[in-house]
């Protein structure tokens, strides 16, 4: 397990780039004005101005609030598109939309609305042709944008990069605070937007464009937003069936790209169409109207067909709201040689009766998550088996703990066959040789193995396009399950397939829609396996799962940040538990962890350290301070029966809103910029009731005033701490709450 970070700072990268871009430069003709006027399009929420010349976009401006442009100045001399093609010696090939020697901008009007369409032919000289249509219906603030490829060469498509999205970087003059929302884990945002942000994003290289983060692969939705105060851009895909793409914001000189590629897979001669629309339009407010926007479309999809009520594969014991208590069988984290084995988790029997102590602290069913389990090593597949300290033991726990209510889990390592394992030296290349391990393997362009090196492992990546890659999956899943565990997290470091440029896997030699189609046959069969053994086994995954395989997932190991976004789009489909990483660096801060878990929605988990200690987080070595124990224990006690208790209509079942204002409360910085002492979040209930969490968990008193919107008589029910009141109230109105330390609170309103 590791969560892997977009916020990559490879310098080369950025070298090669910044050698790529002079080159570009220098050699574009020089900037001038467009002697034809632009093609406009006009409404209440935006205009729109398309180069009639080049057919490029000029301007994007929101007009729902003061009038913003929203794209850099000079982005008429940005393509509307990139595509790079495989060519028939396996050598990228990148043209442009500037490369075409005739280009034709059109408007055409119909009922609903206007369209552009804009024709490039002849495009880098070659036998290619592009028809770029974007449709503007007058009553909504959302345009949608499509490409027909016109490809008579003998070309693979590598990928397409359309349209071509540029935002400016703040004006320090003009104090602009713009921020940019994209999809990473459970969702990201970051602001200002300035260079700095290279410290989070990679650079747009030819090199990024060449795998999909999206599905699962750390994205698990299609929405990315831009805004400041005066307007927003809404930047989407509305593709129902979760094909590849990359969506992620990516450094440029002058600002940030919006980046969208598209993965269609085909070759020459051929058309190829967009299967879905890119959605561009406006809006006012910040992210989370962006994400109203985007939740609205996505509640007419088929993957929210089903709501967590009613949902017929979910087990019980989830609403429960099982706390998830983590330990090391071996080593105290994913990197610490040598890993000697933990006497108090192995064999697993040793461990009930510190869980039973936690279980009797915390009043609550517990969910073991029995880490470093494998036989070779820490996360090490397929060579796992037996369980470290014997598979009699290991199953006698699961019986042993399931007799208590319990639910445990194992965790498998996703599409990962490991090859070297720091911990334990393991050298897993004798197996990977002796069980065909190559043809499982996906391959880079350049015919090599996908090999991934940590410091701490290497392993290569699976292709799950083949039959041995897919095989090595079940087995893991099968295995696992036959150890007798409740959950099974096979698909650790995100659910979703990755790229392979093969050329003998039986799939096109570029990624693209067999990817998806391989993910699902593999993600229903890899259930089939699980579930013919345990029938009420639950299925998990790390990161928050692509929004087309919510209901594959009975729930989920979030990386739990400071932006909700997953949670707000669609807790009420599916709950998770709020993981790891959780920037736990102090009694402070681990008590912070719970309460944003809690008003989140997630539930909890807790890590253990040597002797049955809660310790502040996973994979971090226990030579550090040992955490105040009674206290973490009674505030996670105290969270998790309110989460189960008064709280449960909205946050087991409920859904999130835009935040009510919250104000009068202390803010604290623990590295995450700063939060405040009371954690809130508004949410509704499935009968409508409407409500404010809020989560105390500092050492001191806190007064906040909490706006309660909407309109009319209702009655409120407060509940603070353990008092409880009740009263009539005219809304819009405010309340002022006394909270005592380390105390949560809910004003429901029906
Ligand atoms: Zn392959």
């Amino acid at each position: 397990m590791k969560i892997r970070h977009s916020f990559n700072r490879v310098w080369w990268r950025r070298f090669i780039f910044l050698t790529f871009l002079i080159g570009v430069t220098t050699a574009s003709p020089a900037t001038g004005i467009a002697s034809k006027p632009p093609v406009i399009v006009v409404n209440s929420g935006y205009r729109l101005l398309i180069d009639s010349e080049k057919g490029t976009i000029v301007a994007f401006r929101s007009t729902l609030g003061p009038s913003s442009e929203l794209l850099i100045p000079g982005h008429a001399d940005l393509p509307m598109f990139k595509i790079e093609f495989l060519d028939d010696h396996s050598q990228f090939k990148t043209v442009t939309s500037l490369d075409a020697k005739h280009v034709t901008v059109s408007r055409s009007r119909n009922e609903d609305g206007l369209s552009i369409e804009i024709e490039y032919n002849d495009i880098a000289q070659l036998p290619l042709d592009v028809q770029v249509r974007i449709r503007c219906p007058f009553q909504e603030p959302l345009t949608y944008w499509n490409l027909v490829l016109n490809n008579r060469t003998t070309f693979w498509v590598g990928h397409i990069q359309f349209p071509v999205i540029e935002v400016p970087f703040d004006s320090r003059r003009e104090k602009h605070n713009s921020h940019i929302l994209w999809s990473f884990a459970d969702g990201a945002l970051a602001g200002p937007v300035e260079s700095s942000l290279a410290g989070r994003l990679d650079y747009d290289s030819p090199e990024t464009w060449r795998a999909n983060n999206y599905p699962g692969q750390w994205a698990s939705t299609q929405l990315m937003a831009y805004y400041d105060d005066s307007g927003g851009l809404y930047i989407a895909c509305d593709d129902p069936k979760g094909l590849p793409k990359f969506l992620n914001p990516l450094m440029a000189m002058d600002g940030v790209v919006m980046g969208l590629g598209h993965y269609p897979a085909t070759r020459g001669p051929s058309n190829t169409k967009l299967p879905y629309n890119v959605v561009l339009g406006t809006f006012l407010g910040d992210w989370y109207v962006a994400a109203e926007i985007y939740r609205n479309w996505a509640a007419q999809q088929p993957f929210c067909a089903t709501k967590l009520t009613q949902r017929k594969d979910y087990p019980n014991w989830l609403n429960d709201s099982p706390v998830g208590i983590s330990f090391p069988m071996r080593g105290q984290a994913d990197w610490d040689p040598p890993a000697a084995v933990n006497p108090e988790y192995t064999p697993l029997t040793n461990a009930l009766p510190y869980l039973n102590k936690l279980a009797s602290a915390l009043a609550s069913p517990l969910m073991p998550i029995i880490f470093n389990w494998e036989y070779g090593g820490p996360w090490v597949q397929p060579e796992s088996f037996p369980p470290v300290g014997g598979e009699a033991p290991f199953r006698e726990f699961m019986v042993a703990a399931k007799g208590q209510g319990w639910h445990p889990v194992l965790y498998g390592d996703g599409l990962r066959w490991i090859t070297w394992q720091k911990n334990t030296d393991y050298d897993g290349m004798p197996y990977f040789k002796a069980h065909g391990g190559e043809s499982a393997i996906a391959r880079n362009w350049d015919g090599s193995l996908m090999e991934n090196i940590w410091e701490w492992r290497k392993n290569y990546a699976v292709c799950v396009g083949t039959d041995r890659g897919r095989q090595m999956i079940l087995d893991m899943t099968r295995g696992m399950a036959q150890l007798g565990p409740d959950v099974v997290q096979q698909f650790d470091q995100g659910p979703g397939p990755m790229v392979c440029y093969a050329t003998d896997h039986g799939h096109p030699p570029v990624p693209g829609p067999w990817m998806t189609e391989a993910f699902n046959q593999l993600i229903r069969s890899d259930t089939d396996v699980a579930k013919s053994i345990n029938p009420g086994v639950a299925l998990s995954c790390e990161g928050a799962p692509p929004e087309t395989y919510l209901q594959d997932f009975q729930v989920w190991d979030a990386r739990e940040q400071t932006c909700p976004l997953f949670s707000f789009l669609y807790h009420e489909y599916l709950n998770g538990f709020e993981g790891f990483y959780t920037n736990r660096l102090n009694d402070e801060a681990l008590r912070a962890s719970v309460a944003r878990a809690l008003v989140t929605g997630y539930m909890m988990n807790l890590t253990l350290r040597d002797k049955g200690l809660v310790h502040y987080d996973w994979d971090q070595p226990w030579t550090k301070a040992i955490p105040d124990q009674a206290g973490i224990l009674d505030w996670s006690k105290t969270a998790n029966h309110f989460r189960v208790g008064p709280a449960r209509d909205y946050l087991v079942y409920g859904r999130m809103l835009r935040p009510w204002t919250v104000s009068g409360v202390s803010q604290r910085d623990f590295g995450w910029g700063k939060e405040p002492s009371v954690m809130t979040a508004t949410w509704r209930a499935p009968d409508g009731r409407e409500g404010v969490v809020l989560a105390n968990y500092a050492d001191l008193r806190e007064s906040p005033r909490v706006e309660l919107e909407g309109r009319g008589n209702k009655e409120l029910i407060l509940y603070n701490g353990a008092g409880k009141e009740q009263r009539r109230v005219e809304l819009p109105t405010v309340v002022d709450l006394e909270m005592e330390p380390r105390s949560v609170g809910l004003i429901e309103l029906r």
